[in-house]
């Protein structure tokens, strides 16, 4: 049964920006050599910035960044002007998913060469911690107190305030560093699940539909739309799940739990960074959305 409530929800309580969607090295892409890139070296793109989200909490007055990519100054200030109140300039804390470069090397600009911040509330995994405590320079931003790493706990919930709770969870990835994790983001009407990388969707002992189904809004790796995006370098090596085999695992799936999805995390080569690519307008027509920079969602 429907209960008809005629309490209003809180209007723009807790809120998700995307500050970013490219994969790792960002486009234009060094060395690159192909179309892809050629125009974007003359003429950057604005909106070309390393994926990240932010978390805006109007009641609290606060905000947090997933991640901490090589864009973070201006990522920053984007977050910063989405927030109703006059937000800090730097975030209330910080969530990293792994130790690759495009998901946490944005710290360094915390440091001394950079802002100096004060404390930053730094959440990580076990051994992203301890990888950030003992390699330069990240050790450096730790005992100067530029940041302060919070541990996290698999499947454990931080509670940010008492209507928004930040859950990670492990996924197989290559984890040379760093474990790697995904988010579960719930706000106090909705929920978001957020999976930059992750190895193909076969390799993870939980069933990515199942996630799905809990949540409202799911941002999910979409480095390559498929193979023919990568002829120079050996597949095994880049084990992530194409777009075109999210497409098809998630084809039976009804209108409403596909329109949940959101493709992220492209690489410079991905057509899906083109809005008006064959292909973008494929996944589109087939139900699913791409995740687009400066879009917002309440929670
Ligand atoms: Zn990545
Ligand atoms: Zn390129
Ligand atoms: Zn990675």
């Amino acid at each position: 049964m429907v209960y008809l409530s005629f309490a209003q929800p809180p209007k723009n309580t807790v809120s998700l920006v995307v500050l970013g969607t490219v994969q790792d090295a960002g486009s234009p892409h060094i060395a690159c050599k192909k179309e892809c890139c050629a125009k974007l070296f003359a003429n950057s793109d604005p909106d070309r910035k390393v994926v990240s989200l932010g978390l805006l909490d109007s009641k609290n007055k606060k905000t947090y960044l997933f991640e901490a990519t090589p864009d973070i100054a201006e990522q920053l200030k984007t977050m910063k002007r989405y927030a109703s109140w006059k937000a800090d300039e730097l975030p209330d804390g910080i969530f990293l998913t792994h130790a690759h470069i495009g998901h946490y090397t944005g710290l360094m600009y915390l440091g001394k060469e950079a802002t100096n911040a004060k404390s930053v509330r730094t959440y990580t995994m076990p051994k992203m911690k301890l990888f950030l405590e003992s390699n330069g320079p990240w050790d450096q931003l730790v005992s100067e107190k530029n940041i302060e790493l919070l541990p996290l706990e698999n499947n454990k919930a931080v509670n940010l305030s008492s209507g928004l709770q930040v859950i990670p969870f492990t996924v197989p990835h290559r984890d040379e560093y760093s474990e790697t994790v995904g988010y579960t983001i719930i706000g106090p009407n909705k929920s978001a699940l957020f999976i930059p990388d992750i190895d193909k969707w076969e390799k993870w002992e939980t069933r990515i539909t199942d996630e799905i189904g809990k949540v409202d809004y799911a941002f999910l790796d979409a480095t390559f739309y498929d193979r023919e995006e990568i002829n120079t370098r050996n597949i095994s090596e880049i084990p992530h799940p194409f777009v075109i085999e999210s497409m098809t695992l998630f084809k039976e799936l009804p209108t409403s739990e596909k329109k949940k999805i959101h493709f992220i995390h492209f690489n410079h080569t991905n057509p899906l960074l083109h809005p008006k690519s064959a292909k973008s307008k494929a996944v589109l027509k087939n139900g699913f959305q791409i995740a687009r920079i400066g879009q917002e969602f309440q929670l």
